[in-house]
């Protein structure tokens, strides 16, 4: 993509209520603007990097055999009535009238209509076990919505729905989004720490909140010292019921809860290793029982032809807060660092004179290269001055610049830029086309 036809309006001055450094850089590097309290419009950047997290909730959800569906924005109050969550659910829930004046609402969640469109639609033991998701956009009427994305209004959620038999099948179903969320974070680069999380009025134990360590936080957590270091995480079967189990065991061995659910026991037992710090809950999984197939009356039938009422579970990830969670994670003064997996174009091209013929000619040639190798590339071929390019790379935070000039030129050379670092290195075009391919 040309710089000189895109659209980036980076800015240095963000507006008082951007409080935390996410925010800010999302304002500066061009990746939001608000449109009204907590509504966000993504602009072309910020809009390349959801679809990266996306697609990598999307894989991780594949891989652990979920299947992918889309569910609407707007919902019927009629089916929440069944389940008695149209009154129970509070003034978060945006609610509409339309022209009918049918009351209608804007989802903040879908267990009902999931439970609907699933049980309505089977009937036998035989089309169990499943786990549906969808990506989509929800609303929930935040009292303060706040930090950017990380609390919006409107926000774009991953959520899956398991179906299963009995309480093991809901175990196992647990258990397979449980270690797809370990991956799904690890490959962002961000170290999530599944803690213990509260149930809620339903009871039992299996609840976890995934939660990234950020002094701008929202929750206040407790953990062994023991998930400082990174967790190693290696291929899975995700149907070997054994071996998942074992790997949740390992991962829930080591002491960590929200404050809503601290352990004076398991404090004691950590003693001097027992950590105290805030975080930003980027994940949670749920497993309910019968809750919503019991409310809603959806049985299906068992191989000995009694019926039974399907074992849920219901499995969170905040897609667009993960942008915001993952620049808390990775940036430094002059910006935003992207780990590589979600950066919006892996080399940002910089052309420091657009009026240099030779130098143009070669920069051009250079991004005619990149894009026929498939390197996505941002590439600066605006009349701007060097160190404006520079702070506008630096701050969008592409993990790769390459810069290009006529100085280097005449030794045949380019110069290449590792955003992380800030390490520079002096390389031929081919080798730098070799490095970056
Ligand atoms: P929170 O405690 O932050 O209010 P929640 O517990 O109400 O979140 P869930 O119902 O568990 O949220 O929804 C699943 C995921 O959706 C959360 O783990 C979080 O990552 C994301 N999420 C929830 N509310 C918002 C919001 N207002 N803005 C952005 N993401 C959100
Ligand atoms: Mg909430
Ligand atoms: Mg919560
Ligand atoms: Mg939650």
């Amino acid at each position: 993509m040309r710089l000189s036809r895109y659209f980036l309006p980076v800015t240095k001055e963000t507006p008082a209520d951007a409080q935390i450094v996410s925010h800010k850089l999302m304002l500066r590097a061009g990746l939001v603007r608000q449109t009204a309290a907590g509504i966000y419009a993504w602009l072309p950047l910020g809009q390349r990097v959801l679809k990266k997290i996306e697609q990598i909730v999307r894989e991780e959800q594949d891989r652990a055999g979920a299947v992918e569906l889309l569910m609407p924005t707007l919902q019927s109050a009629e089916l929440w009535r069944q389940s008695g969550r149209y009154d129970a659910y509070g003034p978060e829930m945006l609610r509409i009238r339309d022209r009918h004046d049918r009351d209608m609402l804007y989802g903040p969640t879908n267990e009902e209509m999931i439970t609907q469109i699933f049980l309505g639609n089977v009937k036998s033991y035989r089309d169990l076990p499943r786990i549906l998701y969808h990506i989509q956009w929800k609303f929930r009427d935040e009292v303060r919505p706040r930090f950017g994305v990380m609390r919006g209004r409107e926000f774009l959620m991953k959520d899956a729905y398991s179906f299963d038999l009995d309480e093991a099948g809901g175990r196992h179903s647990y258990n397979r989004m449980f270690v797809a969320y370990l991956n799904t974070f690890a490959r962002m680069g961000l170290r999530a720490i599944p803690m213990q999380a509260d149930t809620g009025p339903i009871g039992g134990d299996l609840s976890h909140e995934f939660i990234i360590l950020a002094p701008s936080g929202e929750s206040e957590v407790f953990y062994h010292s023991n998930w400082e270091k990174a967790p190693e995480l290696s291929a899975v079967d995700f149907d070997d019921v054994a071996g998942l189990q074992s790997i949740v065991d390992g991962y829930t061995a080591d002491y960590a809860a929200t404050d809503e659910k601290r352990d004076a026991d398991r404090e004691a037992a950590a003693g001097e290793a027992l950590r105290q710090s805030r975080g930003v809950e980027v994940g949670h999984i749920f497993f309910f029982g019968t809750k919503y197939s019991g409310s809603m009356g959806m049985s299906v039938q068992t191989k000995d032809g009694t019926n039974v009422y399907p074992q849920m579970g219901s499995y969170g990830v905040g897609v667009s807060r993960l942008m915001g969670a993952i620049i808390e994670a990775s940036h430094d003064d002059a910006g935003i660092i992207w780990p590589e997996s979600v950066a919006p174009y892996k080399v940002g091209l910089v052309n420091m004179r657009v009026d240099d013929a030779a130098c143009s000619a070669a920069a051009d040639d250079l991004y005619r290269k990149l894009e026929s190798a498939g390197v996505e590339t941002l590439y600066d071929d605006r009349d701007e001055r060097g160190g404006a390019k520079f702070a506008t790379m630096d701050v969008i935070g592409l993990p790769w610049q390459l810069i290009i000039g006529p100085k280097g030129l005449e030794k045949g050379v380019v110069e290449l830029k590792r955003r992380a670092t800030g390490e520079r290195e002096e390389l031929s075009i081919d080798s730098a086309l070799k490095r970056l391919g």
